[in-house]
């Protein structure tokens, strides 16, 4: 499984970091960054996505499907 974040979409609510916080963190310019894919359940990582309000974060699995948002 793969997850991007579109750095020019994400708006810094920061709600991804507090789904999955070993996934993603808000950098020094309030974009969330991807600091470990594994760090938890694909089920977080998509409702990460699902929740991402400006849709800046893609799920991909392994043969680069989109599998959310
Ligand atoms: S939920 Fe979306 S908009 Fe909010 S910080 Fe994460 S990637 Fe950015």
């Amino acid at each position: 499984m793969n997850v991007r974040i579109i750095r020019s979409q994400c708006c810094g609510s920061g709600l991804c970091a507090e789904i999955a916080p070993d996934v993603f963190a808000l950098d020094s310019k309030q974009k969330s960054t991807v600091i470990d894919s594994d760090g938890a359940e694909v089920e977080k990582l998509i409702e990460a996505a699902e929740a991402c309000p400006c849709s800046a974060i893609i799920v991909e699995d392994d043969a680069g499907e989109q599998v959310a948002p």
